[in-house]
């Protein structure tokens, strides 16, 4: 039955207009909620998405037709995440059709069906059955017919079986011994598992806990030291969970999604594992979405995005590196993958386990608070002992291209014994700095305002806006040769390191030398058990387990002491945990050296002699007393104009209309942290509240008003809730 004429569809369309859009239906019934269409909009043609039908508020005859309903029946969005996307787009103040689009894999967003997911199952033909007692006994076809002859099997339980089923099931199959029929993947593998080793007292408590949760919506926080083992303790938790024939998601930080470690669940857990990242095809990624939402999925191991996998039969949330900052979208919709996370297993009511050995300020602050549990491992798993670590006073040291004496010498007896060394440094290039000794001019990037990194000798290269020059001959202002790079990047600490220890291996890790999705596992695999040094950027911060590793030294944790961001500290004290936390976790005790011209620094005091938990509480301390987060919530409205009176002039009018609000405070407009970058200048503005819904509705107000300003037009803005960079 037709709608009468009157009636018109409201569509949700991935623009970033925050409001619906009306449309005369398509012939049929009104769709289902979240079903897809596809709309006339200007030019072009877009993916819609159904919300409701009612009377038309626009005169009928203004009003385009829906070109046709692409969904029929059910809509791809399951009850819930249909209602968490509708949560999210409203807080992250963002239009429903870019928040749902965001959540559907590309060639779904374009308006293509849901994969098919069925897979040939083999099963053995009747004559296949009459001839079993024939065939040669132990042969390979035989045992693949005696596996078939128990019950049909998929491809999966196939490979598990025998690596090389092709070509005997080719050989039974051109006798008429093989039945062939299409149907969902298993569900199962039946091969058998990797062992558990046996838990210590502390994973034991975890798991049980979690266990106990699963009834209900509730967050376990799993506070454990880097090797104290909380694999194991997910790995536990999702076995309970796929023993009650649930689904279970697990999100890792882009770089926490090695090989090694998808292996790790794929050995352990009896059901095929999924993997969502950034380096699937379209077609992968949306054949993985596919198998979740029908539930042929039992595990799915992601990255950010995967938080928006369907979850039709939830039993439970995993979050390893909670305190991530990769769990934050930095650009359109700016989700938290983490936060959305939880709201959806609010909703579903299941259980939520964050882990973390540094958990993020947030979320320590509700472990306090009591309302997560507060599971503690502090113990390393099989009685490895944690690392010893020393502060290195630079101050009065002669550098060597950024590496002390000391350090040397321990890099040099860590290689004598046979063992790794990895140095530590989170700056590309040769050098952050080229300076002109004689007149103190320095290669600044016309676009930016900051100095350009110099890589290998002769390029200039602005790490913000990706400029590039070639480094001058003479200085340009007073034509002095004294031109001196100052600092040292990885570049220059590898060529250190190369010429200080040239008879072993040195590996370089950052973004020049380690692109594409495995580099840096190859990276790993070439340097193996025998003696060597990696050096690298926070890449080198997680990965593979490194069983020879037993050194690690931090060029300079300076930089990071004294930062404007209130987060700097805690994230420089993450960082450092995360990278000391590689040394020594097989059977030898590990070293962690920390280069510093600052080594009275309270962060260092505190985190090296009494530990993150005690650095957290001190840290803690002065936010409260700060009223900064987790005590306050924060927005930023983000500007950048390539005139100042455009940006001006916005920045004002934003401010007049967050002004006035009861229990919220809309600080005055200011230059950003870089005031100008690739030549456009950019501002910002902070909103902070003690009470979340009060900033909440100061948004809903906020976001479609600023739209509306004329002077919008000249500038490119955004807002981003809980921001969790201030620059
Ligand atoms: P985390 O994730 O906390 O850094 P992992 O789960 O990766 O720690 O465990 C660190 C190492 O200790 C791994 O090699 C793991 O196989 C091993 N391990 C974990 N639990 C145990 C245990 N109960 N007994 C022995 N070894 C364990
Ligand atoms: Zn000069
Ligand atoms: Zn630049």
């Amino acid at each position: 039955m037709s709608e009468p004429a009157s009636t018109v569809w409201r569509l949700a369309l991935p623009t970033p207009l925050p409001r619906l859009f009306d449309y005369l239906p398509a012939p049929g019934p009104a769709p289902a909620l979240g079903c897809r269409l596809r709309v006339p909009f200007g030019k072009r043609s877009l993916i819609g998405y159904f919300v409701s039908a009612g009377p038309a508020s626009t005169e009928p005859h203004a009003l385009r037709a829906v070109e046709a309903v692409l969904d029929h029946g059910t809509s791809l969005f399951t009850p819930e995440l249909w209602a968490s996307l509708n949560w999210a787009a409203g807080y992250y103040q963002r239009s429903l059709g870019e928040a749902l689009a965001t959540a559907l894999p590309v060639s779904l967003r374009q308006g293509d069906a849901l994969p098919d997911t069925q897979v040939p199952w083999y099963a053995l033909s009747e004559a296949g059955h009459t001839a079993l007692a024939r065939l040669r006994a132990g042969s390979r076809p035989q045992r693949l017919a005696q596996f078939l002859a128990e019950a049909a099997r998929d491809e999966t339980a196939l490979l598990h079986f025998d690596a090389q089923w092709r070509g005997s099931l080719r050989s039974l199959d051109q006798r008429g011994f093989i039945a062939t029929e299409r149907r969902p993947p298993a569900l199962t593998l039946a091969a058998t598992r990797s062992a558990t080793p046996t838990r210590s007292h502390e994973q034991a408590t975890a798991v049980a806990a979690i266990t106990a949760m699963h009834t209900d919506f509730g967050v376990a926080l799993l506070d454990g030291i880097t090797g104290s083992g909380k694999t194991e303790v997910y790995l536990a938790a999702i076995e309970g969970c796929l023993a009650r024939g649930q689904q279970a998601l697990v999100l890792v930080p882009e770089i926490g999604l090695t090989p090694q470690a998808i292996r790790r669940y794929g050995e352990r857990l009896p059901v095929p594992v999924h993997v969502l990242h950034s380096g699937l095809s379209d077609g992968e990624r949306a054949h993985t979405h596919a198998l979740m939402a029908r539930g042929e999925a039992r595990v799915l191991i992601g990255t950010r995005s995967a938080v928006f996998a369907p979850l039709p039969n939830a039993g439970l949330i995993v979050i390893d590196e909670e305190h991530d900052a990769s769990y934050k979208q930095h650009e359109g919709f700016r989700y938290h993958a983490r936060d959305l996370a939880l709201v959806r297993a609010h909703r579903l009511g299941i259980a939520v386990v964050l882990g973390s050995a540094t958990p993020s300020l947030e979320t320590l602050q509700h472990a306090r608070s009591g309302r997560y549990v507060w599971l503690k491992l502090r113990e390393r798993a099989g009685g490895a002992r944690p690392p010893q670590v020393l502060v290195l006073d630079l101050r009065g040291q002669r550098l060597k291209d950024g590496l002390s004496r000391p350090l040397l010498d321990a890099i040099g007896a860590c290689l004598a014994r046979g063992e790794q060394a990895l140095v530590f440094r989170n700056r590309r290039g040769f050098a952050p700095v080229l300076l002109c000794h004689d007149c103190g001019w320095h290669a600044q990037c016309t676009r930016c305002d900051r100095p350009m990194t110099l890589h290998g000798r002769a390029r200039l290269l602005c790490h913000h806006c990706g400029r590039r020059r070639p480094v001058p001959m003479a200085c340009p202002d007073c034509a002095g040769l004294a031109l001196t790079p100052q600092g040292a990047g990885t570049e220059r600490l590898e060529q250190a390191l190369a010429s200080a220890f040239p008879e072993v291996p040195l590996i370089r890790v950052d973004r020049e030398t380690t692109r594409g999705r495995d580099a840096l596992g190859q990276h790993f695999d070439r340097l193996g058990d025998q003696p060597g040094i990696l050096v690298g950027t926070q890449m080198l911060a997680k990965g593979h387990d490194l069983p020879k590793l037993s050194l690690v030294a931090i060029a300079s944790v300076d930089e990071g002491l004294f930062s404007a961001d209130f987060r700097a500290g805690e994230r420089l004290a993450q960082l450092l945990i995360q990278v000391a936390g590689r040394a020594g976790r097989a059977d030898r005790p590990g070293e962690v050296w920390l280069q510093t011209h600052h080594p009275e620094h309270p962060l260092l005091q505190t985190l090296v002699t009494r530990g993150y938990p005690v650095f957290a509480e001190a840290e803690l301390a002065e936010r409260a007393a700060a009223g900064f987060p987790p005590f306050s919530h924060l927005a930023l409205l983000r500007a950048e104009a390539p005139h100042s009176e455009s940006l001006d002039a916005f920045m004002q009018a934003a401010h007049a209309l967050a002004e006035g609000h009861d229990a919220v405070q809309a600080h005055p407009p200011m230059p950003a942290h870089m005031p100008r970058r690739a030549g456009r200048l950019r501002a910002q503005m902070l909103l902070e509240s003690r009470h979340r819904p009060a900033l909440q509705a100061v948004l809903r107000t906020l976001f479609p008003a600023l739209g509306e300003l004329p002077e919008s037009r000249r500038v490119r803005w955004s807002l981003d809730v809980d921001p969790i960079d201030l620059s």
